[in-house]
């Protein structure tokens, strides 16, 4: 044992040291899997004990290009040889290209960098208030935003406001008004909802928590005229469905809507850091003026450095082919096993959300069952699994963790 002033500083021996560790030490805001990564490559982790596991989960789509992908990393190392901070107080070499680069593969024209997705979400937040009180003339302080019933957009205290889910609310008030919820998928509930207060419309192309529901057809189309008949911004949080999750750059070219503002993040970072943008048009991003907001580490010029990477790897096209194909392989495989486990299978490209059929384990048990098996998986609600592996999956590696899955959800 080694030992500095009298405290225990040796690692652990076992994966269940580090879990009593992790246990002892960590608040308990998480409910992981009893599995200890110790290394990753591509589309395979490896625990303290040896063992592989296909990655079913992608860090929630922050692994969309896998584990370590070399370009990536090639990125991050060669700029971690020149400069890592700078803060915005000052000007750096990567931040002006990331935002041009990031602005040319998304159609848009202005970029703000943050880092976590909550801070993106936040920050189109802020932007959508003050355009509304600025631009569309609403009297001050009292803009509206519409969110969608069931939604995703991060933990902060104006968020978990208008989130429709009570264990991420409950002992958290006193909340941020402003907010009006609709249900999601329904477009005339959302027009009745508009008032002259109202600034903006923020929902997912894609509900990734909620266990990747994929709206009605159409109607993101009807959301966008009416938001273009009263003046409303229409706020499209891609920061889980972006970047290639479901073939496409942005989900919501599926719909061939276009947003006025978009909030992206997760695999922006390449699954190495934080990395997240508000990314629009100027008539609406231009209302911050200097001093309105801002970020210590936001557009930092390692985040820069690896934004660019994971824009050019986006600009080959590779990955958003990769998941069409990978993904109507996926779909066309757990739509087979409807009546054979599962009740029902959503989604887009390389991304499912499957409902075990009743009488079949729980989706805590499907996934601890998964990693016994070797696949890495989780639950989202009580017997829905997201499943969402890293674009650069093999198909024969796919298929794997599909036997697996297929293995596990039998009643
Ligand atoms: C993950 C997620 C966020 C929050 O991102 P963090 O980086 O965890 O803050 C926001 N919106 C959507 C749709 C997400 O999936």
């Amino acid at each position: 044992m080694t030992t500095f002033a009298g405290r225990e500083t040796a690692a652990p021996a076992s994966a269940d040291g580090f879990i009593a560790l992790d246990e002892r030490w960590s608040t308990h805001n998480y409910h992981p899997l009893p599995v200890v990564i110790a290394e990753a490559e591509g589309a395979r982790v490896t625990d303290v004990d040896g063992k592989s596991y296909l990655d079913f989960l992608s860090g929630y789509s922050a692994l969309n290009f896998g584990h370590r992908h070399p370009a990536l990393i090639a990125a991050a190392v060669e700029q971690l040889g020149r400069v890592t901070l700078t803060s915005r107080a000052f000007h750096h070499d990567q931040l002006g290209l990331f935002c041009r680069e990031l602005a040319e593969l998304t159609g848009t024209e202005m970029v703000l960098p943050m880092n976590s997705g909550a801070e993106a979400v936040e920050s189109a937040v802020k932007v959508a208030r003050k355009w509304a009180h600025q631009v569309k003339g609403v009297p001050d302080g009292t803009a509206e935003i519409i969110v969608a019933g069931s939604n995703f957009h991060g933990r902060t205290t104006t968020i978990v406001s208008f989130s429709t889910d009570e264990t991420a609310r409950a002992g958290f008030g006193p909340f941020t008004p402003g907010f009006v919820t609709v249900p999601y998928g329904d477009a005339e509930a959302l027009r009745a909802a508009i008032t002259p207060r109202t600034a903006a419309v923020l929902l997912e192309p894609v509900q990734g928590e909620a266990g990747v529901v994929v709206p009605p057809h159409g109607y993101f189309a009807d959301v966008r005229s009416a938001c273009d008949e009263h003046g409303v911004l229409l706020i499209a949080d891609e920061i889980q469905s972006g970047l290639a999750r479901t073939g496409t750059v942005l989900a919501l070219d599926h719909e061939g809507v276009r947003a006025d503002v978009y909030t992206l993040g997760k695999a922006l970072g390449g699954g190495i850091l934080p990395v997240s943008a508000v990314v629009g048009s100027r008539a609406v991003l231009g209302v911050l003026q200097p001093g309105e907001h801002g970020s210590t580490f936001g557009g930092n010029p390692v985040a820069c450095a690896v934004g660019r990477a994971v824009v050019r790897l986006l600009n080959t096209g590779e990955y958003q082919q990769r998941s069409a194909e990978l993904g109507a392989h996926l779909h066309e495989r757990l739509t087979g096993l409807i009546g054979h486990g599962l009740a029902e299978v959503r989604g887009r490209g390389l991304w499912a959300g499957i409902d075990i059929a009743p009488g079949g384990p729980s989706g805590r048990a499907a996934s601890e069952a998964l990693a016994g098996l070797g696949v890495l998986c989780k639950e989202t609600h009580e017997n829905t699994l997201r499943v969402a592996p890293p674009l650069v999956i093999s198909r024969e590696d796919l298929d794997l963790g599909i036997d697996a899955i297929a293995k596990v959800i039998q009643p």
